[in-house]
């Protein structure tokens, strides 16, 4: 097996190689320590054009792979990213600030994309209509061309990979650009699939947001975008797919209801509440950080919730029996603190965390305690606003009407549970919310094979599953006549 390891520099991968550097380095932190993991030379705007040139010039040849080899190249990518798992989610981990455990997961799972896809394409067949007895439509899915694929910080490997996989096995080629935050795993993932993929095919920029993406999106040479992020972007990304006239799809942010009937798995129920909000330190899109709660237990679930947050297991996210490290950076803690007051002003009812943990354990990182708010309004901007962070706001509800009204109530659309052993009412509730995942007595599972994405300002588009593959590519209709009867237009 080739060994890899992280380079101490490193600039943006186009055609098949990390290009020399000619623009400024800045280091790309660990959250955690605070240490320098590598340089990373900035890309210019004309950087950003030889990306996508690059990705232009492969499309053709890629494009033109068979189905069997392009499926082959790509399980050979996911045997190469299996033999360097723990390079993966160590990278992944000390840039983001994760625990191990969740980045080895996000690894596993850009491998089974990889395999999802591979198998996807071989199976794919096109369709064919016949109009009469001598003529006949055939209906072809073909490539879309070169996808630029923006990536933010809270998952940039399983994000990347939701994009990338479906967007390669359909034949298309790529410009990535990982969050600023968080180059590393995207850099490996050109640096150990160069000698497997064709110069061209996958490409990587990095540079700030605000030049580098911006340039990249605005691009006359790219012809989709597909972006995970902030709302706000997300908003430029729309105008700039609108203004060229190209395909978007925009998974933005969500504040997801996680919804507890009495009649709830409990044990399962309350553990999972936790994992659905502290997960990724609660900078995840589809966080439940919602918890509507049936009055008749919601007492008992606030006392039962604050010993459970007051048990994490919080500090090097490198250590294995870790479920939570720092926060992203600073702005980020500070943003969710300034959440905390807000709802503290509002009225709500802290029932624990809420500060800044500042013992020498957490020196060198932006640690937030689990937090909890009870007798929370709907209303308040602490259940309104994405906070993406590790607060959850308990708020009680009397009957289904009342937890579909509450769940409704918000602008986003991404995701949401119901917790009850009543099936009947479990799908009344999962039919009645209106976002683009409901679990039912589960959380925040999104295998290869079941679409992700949002309602609402939760963005459009999906990622996962075959859909995603399929918007990917576009429709040809091949129409074909056997007969060569005269149409008789000119008599
Ligand atoms: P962001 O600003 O939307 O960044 C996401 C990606 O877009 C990054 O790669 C970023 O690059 C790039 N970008 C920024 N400005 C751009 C522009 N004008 N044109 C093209 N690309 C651009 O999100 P963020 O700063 O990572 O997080 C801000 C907030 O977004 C969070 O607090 C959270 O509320 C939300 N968020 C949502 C998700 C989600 O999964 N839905 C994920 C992360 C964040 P740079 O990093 O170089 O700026
Ligand atoms: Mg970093």
């Amino acid at each position: 097996m080739s060994t890899f390891e992280l380079n101490e520099h490193y600039s943006s991968f186009i055609a098949g190689e990390f290009v020399s550097p000619a623009g400024e380095n800045r280091p790309d932190r660990n959250p955690t320590t605070g240490d320098t993991l590598a340089q990373i030379c900035q890309a210019d705007a004309s950087m950003v054009d030889q990306a996508v040139e690059s990705a232009r010039g492969a499309f053709a040849s890629w494009a033109a792979v068979s189905a069997v080899e392009r499926s082959d190249l790509m399980l050979a990518v996911a045997d190469r990213l299996e033999g360097q798992l723990e390079l993966f989610a160590r990278a992944e981990t000390m840039d983001t600030g994760r625990a191990i455990v969740e980045t080895r997961e996000d690894v596993l799972a850009v491998i089974d994309q990889f395999r999802y896809y591979a198998g996807a394409i071989r199976t794919h067949e096109d369709k064919l209509v016949w109009h009469d007895e001598h003529s006949y439509s055939m209906i072809t899915r073909e490539p879309i061309g070169v996808v630029a694929a923006v990536v933010p910080w809270n998952f940039p490997f399983l994000i990347a990979g939701w994009k990338l996989c479906p967007a390669l096995a359909a034949g298309n080629t790529i410009v990535a650009k990982p969050a600023s935050a968080t180059p590393l795993s995207l850099l490996l993932l050109a640096q150990v699939t160069a000698d497997l993929l064709p110069p061209g095919v996958l490409n990587v920029i990095v540079g700030p947001g605000s030049t580098a993406g911006h340039h990249l999106i605005s691009h006359p040479g790219i012809d989709k975008i597909a972006f995970t992020g902030s709302t706000e972007v997300g908003r430029s990304i729309a105008a700039a797919a609108a203004q060229n006239v190209i395909p978007a799809t925009l998974e933005l942010g969500g504040k997801s209801a996680n919804i507890i009937f009495p009649d709830a798995p409990m044990g399962k129920a309350l553990d999972t509440a936790l994992l659905a909000v502290l997960y990724a330190q609660g900078q995840m899109c589809n966080a439940g950080s919602r918890l509507l709660v049936h009055r008749d237990i919601y007492e008992e679930t606030v006392k039962e919730l604050k010993t459970r947050f007051e048990a994490v297991r919080i500090g090097d996210p490198l250590d294995e029996s870790v479920r939570m490290g720092p926060m992203i950076d600073e702005s980020q803690a500070s943003s969710v603190l300034g959440y905390v007051q807000a709802g503290i002003e509002e009225g709500a009812r802290l029932v624990t965390g809420g500060i800044r943990l500042t013992t020498p354990k957490y020196e060198g990182g932006a640690y937030v305690a689990p937090t909890l708010f009870a007798d929370v309004d709907n209303s308040m901007r602490i259940a309104q606003e994405e906070i993406f962070g590790p607060v959850l706001v308990a708020i009680p509800f009397s009957d289904e009407e009342e937890a579909i009204r509450i769940a409704n109530d918000s602008d986003f659309g991404l995701a949401g549970a119901v917790w009850t052993r009543n099936l009947n009412r479990a799908m009344r509730v999962a039919k009645a919310v209106r976002t683009g995942t409901m679990w039912v007595n589960e959380y925040n599972l999104v295998p290869s094979h079941s679409p992700f994405g949002g309602y609402k300002q939760s963005g459009y588009g999906r990622d996962a599953h075959l859909m995603a593959m399929e918007s990917y590519s576009q429709t040809k209709n091949i129409y074909v006549s056997l007969s060569e009867e005269l149409p008789g237009w000119y008599d």
